[in-house]
C-alpha cells in the first residue's frame, strides 16, 4: 500500500481509515484496530505541526503486510529531528506552545511491537512501525 496525501489536520481521519482498511484482511481485534490507528495518526500528527509546521506538504504512508504482520511507515520531507533519542523521551516536546505535551512517540512505541525513526535535518523524517 502506498498513498500521498496533504499534510492538512482534516487528512488525520483518512489516514487513520486507510491503514483500517488495509488491514482489514487480517481480521484484526477491535483493540489492535485502534491501537494501530491511533499509531498511525500520531505519526501524521507530527508530519503536520512539527514537520512542516502546519504550513502544509505531502505526506507519504506506505504498508506491507507478512503473514500478520503490518509494517506502516509515516513519510515527510519537512524539517526533519536533529537529536532523535532526545525526541523519543516522554514528555519531550519542541512546542509547548501548542500544548503538545511529548507523549506522541511514546504512545507509538506503546500501542506498535517496534518504533523505528529516521530522520535529516532539513530533508525529513520516516517513522516505521511495526505490529
Ligand atoms: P504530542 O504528540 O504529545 O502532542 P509532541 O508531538 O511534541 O507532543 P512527540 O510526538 O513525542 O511529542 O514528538 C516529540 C518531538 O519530536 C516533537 O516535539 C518534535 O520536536 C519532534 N518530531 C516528531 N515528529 C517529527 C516530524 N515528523 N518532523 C520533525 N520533528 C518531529
Ligand atoms: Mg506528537
Amino acid at each position: 500500500m502506498q498513498i500521498t496525501f496533504a499534510a492538512k489536520s482534516e487528512n488525520e481521519g483518512f489516514a487513520r481509515t486507510a491503514v483500517a482498511a488495509f488491514v482489514s484482511s487480517l481480521d484484526p481485534t477491535i483493540e489492535e484496530l485502534a491501537d494501530i490507528k491511533t499509531a498511525v495518526s500520531e505519526a501524521v500528527t507530527n508530519c503536520i505541526i512539527h514537520g512542516y509546521n502546519q504550513r502544509g506538504g505531502t505526506i507519504w504512508m506506505e504498508g506491507t503486510l507478512t503473514g500478520r504482520k503490518l509494517r506502516v511507515s509515516i513519510i515527510d520531507e519537512g524539517r526533519g529531528i536533529k537529536d532523535i533519542k532526545q525526541a523519543l523521551e516522554p514528555l519531550f516536546t519542541t512546542r509547548p506552545d501548542l500544548e503538545r505535551s511529548g507523549m506522541g512517540f511514546s504512545f507509538m512505541e506503546a500501542f506498535m511491537d517496534t518504533v523505528e525513526v529516521e530522520s535529516t535535518p532539513g530533508k525529513g523524517t520516516r517513522v516505521s512501525m511495526e505490529k
